[in-house]
């Protein structure tokens, strides 16, 4: 007997394929299908034929896999598609994304004792011959297990094996359950921390409900959210914590496997395939108990989630710009309430969207006031550069200012640690010849090269085009005119190094670390005192414990508020935030030195007096008058294309075709702010509405009959970060 049914593949649609099925496929079964002259992976959305063919005509599915997604986990991946304007296949293909995972488990063979003796098989005593049965007298054990131990080559086995001495077995191997019993929790919650732990305690029994947990850096805001996920343990739930960089979690997952006495799964885009797959099946199988990852993770297939936090929920790394365009802080909350479980949003500093669902109450707040035992908040000095200025020196140009040195050249000798924190990667963002005036700059995108000495190279950050340095104006030929303009993180250690001769100065960013084992290493070595002053991009900024770091210096406060972007002031207000509560995380006190040229600006004011809601206000004030999230609604579109004048011609075509109704302002077209990325033209569209209109249904209607040709690329972005 068969059936017609929809599958939805992993590719760009927002409607199934029918295909004849076995009876026993359902909705939700992980199915293989032919799929023009290729196969593809996809999974059934309904059953049913949705297309007026000859049913004879339909093709069947090859193969039916053990795998069945479960209904709520469909609704969501249609959910995040509608909401994003993104297609449901390509918002699929994130479930999917573990291929080889849906296969039966590989079988693995094992080796155990028949029975039979060496005399009753007619064999000879050998020494090799009974280092194996002693061995296999214990447990069966695989081929290379077995020649590991003994030190046997393979011809002996399989001589036991032929005289039937030995037999071979075959078994799945499958992921055993994570242990959900907690082994040792040392930790004494303070009264504060009591009770915020005991309101998400109460919380997991609620069903779907959303908790801010507020509280500055180092108030204990993990210990008080490991509670809640041992209160899920204890109820055989599953909990997801997703954290916005993965790479950075090595302290996070030593405390935690301290406590709870296994090691949590985690998901990233670092993970190999089979590492993916074994994590995929732990997951849908509900072996996976606890699962930390990046934003990606919140597209498995649990099988019983219990509990999702969101750690450092306000970074924007949450927002993914590939492919589907999505906020994965925001759709957290989405699958939460789909699986009408509870959410903890945990961070030290809130978005302002997080903050008005508070007040609308929305989300419940929950707010640690005190850094744990004696550690004191830093003290916070603004250092006007037009004042202090910086010195040259024998190496050139300066960036510190005498006072920041002072602090540093004390710190120092006090046998203690700073840190220096510039978001800019590279040795200089800019090279310029002083006798013609040439900017060297990327063919392929509107930006510098960035200049990396180490590597000898100029890099553009926007495409990765890389030349060698070279060595004389490639437009004047000037052997002595061209000039780093500028500083990047490897400008500063080189003149940190010659200021400080005798400390040990390291620099960490995303061009001298690039793997897990690199970060770590650098992590290590800095808790155990082998590095004096470490200089970071904004990878310093996030939740590391040093006890000894006193001194943070941030070398331009100004950098971030450059930008046009809506959260400009936002981001930057929140990272000198989290870079400041590096600072003197324990007994000692911290300072930390912010060197900016706008010592009048809101953020460094709030900053200062550790005021959060200075900021905010004045943030709110003006995201209200201009109808900004989370007072409006907002979308971006960009039209890009090789040929400049199509990419025009298309962004003015657009514009013109806009169904204009009260409420919905319409701003551009607009030459995108890089105008030129990766060869391609670019041009931006702006959508606010106000808050009553339902964006999404105004750009479908406004696109519904527009069909560029390939050559044309229309990117829609719902909640936009980046405006460049
Ligand atoms: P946050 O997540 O708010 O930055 P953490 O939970 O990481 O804070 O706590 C900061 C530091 O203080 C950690 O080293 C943590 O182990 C310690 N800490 C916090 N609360 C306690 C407590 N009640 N008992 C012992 N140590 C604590
Ligand atoms: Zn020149
Ligand atoms: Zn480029």
């Amino acid at each position: 007997m068969s059936q017609i049914v929809g599958v939805m593949l992993p590719l760009p649609f927002n409607d199934v394929f029918d295909y004849q099925a076995p009876d026993n496929v359902g909705v939700g079964s992980i199915v293989l299908v032919p799929f023009g002259k290729d196969k593809q992976i996809g999974v059934v959305f309904k059953i049913g034929a949705s297309a007026k063919l000859d049913e004879t005509k339909l093709k069947s599915i090859i193969k039916v896999f053990p795998f069945v997604l479960e209904q709520k986990l469909i609704r969501f991946v249609e959910w995040v598609a509608k909401y994003n304007l993104a297609f449901v296949g390509l918002t699929l293909k994130m479930v999917l994304c573990a291929k080889g995972a849906f296969d039966d488990p590989k079988m693995h063979i094992l080796y155990r004792l028949s029975g039979k003796t060496l005399a009753q098989a007619k064999l000879k005593n050998s020494d090799a011959r009974w280092r194996v049965m002693d061995l296999l007298k214990h447990a069966p054990y695989s081929q290379s297990e077995i020649i590991q131990a003994t030190a046997v080559s393979p011809s002996v086995l399989k001589t036991l094996e032929k005289a039937g001495i030995i037999e071979s077995m075959n078994i799945k191997i499958d992921e055993p359950t994570q242990e959900q019993a907690v082994h040792d929790f040392p930790v004494v919650l303070t009264d504060e921390q009591q009770k915020a732990a005991n309101v998400l305690i109460e919380n997991i029994k609620r069903g779907f409900n959303v908790t801010l947990l507020d509280g500055v850096t180092g108030s204990g805001k993990t210990e008080v959210y490991l509670r809640a996920t041992i209160e899920a343990l204890s109820q055989k739930k599953q909990v997801l914590i997703l954290v916005p960089e993965i790479a950075l979690t090595t302290q996070w997952l030593e405390r935690f496997e301290k406590r709870f006495g296994f090691k949590p799964y985690q998901w990233h885009s670092a993970l190999n395939q089979t590492e993916r797959s074994k994590t995929w099946r732990a997951v849908i199988q509900n072996k996976a108990k606890v699962l930390i990852g990046a934003r990606s993770a919140l597209f498995l297939p649990y099988a019983d989630l219990g509990l999702i936090v969101v750690d450092e929920s306000h970074d924007q790394t949450f927002k993914q710009e590939d492919m589907v365009n999505y906020q994965a802080r925001d759709m957290a909350v989405v699958r939460a309430k789909i699986e009408d479980i509870p959410i903890i949003l945990s961070t030290a500093t809130p978005d302002l969207e997080t903050i008005v669902n508070v007040e609308d109450g929305k989300y419940q707040h929950i707010v640690l006031k005190n850094r744990y035992a004696a550690a004191e908040l830093p003290e916070i000095k603004i250092i006007d550069l037009k004042k202090d200025k910086p010195q040259k020196g024998d190496w050139g140009t300066s960036w510190l200012s005498p006072s920041l040195c002072n602090a540093l050249q004390k710190t120092f000798d006090d046998g203690l640690q700073s840190m220096l924190f510039l978001n800019r990667r590279g040795y200089a963002p800019l090279m310029i010849c002083r006798d013609c005036g040439t900017r060297i700059q990327c063919p392929n995108c509107t930006a510098w090269l960035t200049e990396h000495r180490t590597q000898k190279q100029l890099i553009c950050h926007h495409c990765g085009y890389t030349i060698e340095t070279p060595k004389r104006c490639p437009q004047c030929g000037s052997q002595t005119g061209l000039n780093a303009c500028g500083p990047g993180v490897e400008r500063i250690a080189e003149e940190v190094k010659f200021r400080f001769p005798l400390s040990k100065v390291e620099v960490i960013s995303s061009d001298t670390v690039n793997s897990f084992k690199n970060i770590s290493d650098i992590i290590s070595r800095m808790e155990k005192h082998q590095i004096d002053i470490l200089i970071g991009t904004q990878i310093l900024a996030k939740g590391h414990h040093f006890p000894l770091l006193t001194t943070v210096g941030i070398v331009d406060a100004d950098l971030g508020l450059m930008g046009s972007d809506l959260r400009a002031q936002e981001q930057t207000f929140q990272l000198l935030s989290q870079v400041s509560g590096r600072a003197g995380r324990s007994e000692k006190k911290g300072t930390v030195y912010v060197q900016t040229l706008y010592p009048e600006s809101t953020v460094l004011k709030a900053l200062i007096s550790h005021d959060r809601t200075l900021f905010l206000n004045t943030e709110k004030k003006n995201r209200q008058m201009l109808y900004l999230p989370p007072y409006g609604r907002l979308a971006s579109l960009i039209i890009s294309s090789p040929y400049e004048n199509l990419a025009q011609k298309a962004a003015i075509h657009l514009a013109k075709i806009f169904p204009h109704q009260d409420g919905t302002f319409l701003l551009g077209p607009a030459p995108a702010p890089i105008y030129m990325l990766r060869g391609k033209y670019r041009y931006r569209l702006l959508l606010k509405t106000l808050k009553t209109i339902n964006i999404q249904n105004v750009i479908t209607y406004w696109l519904k009959n527009v069909d560029f040709p390939s050559n044309i690329r229309l990117e829609v972005d719902i909640d936009p970060y980046s405006f460049m």
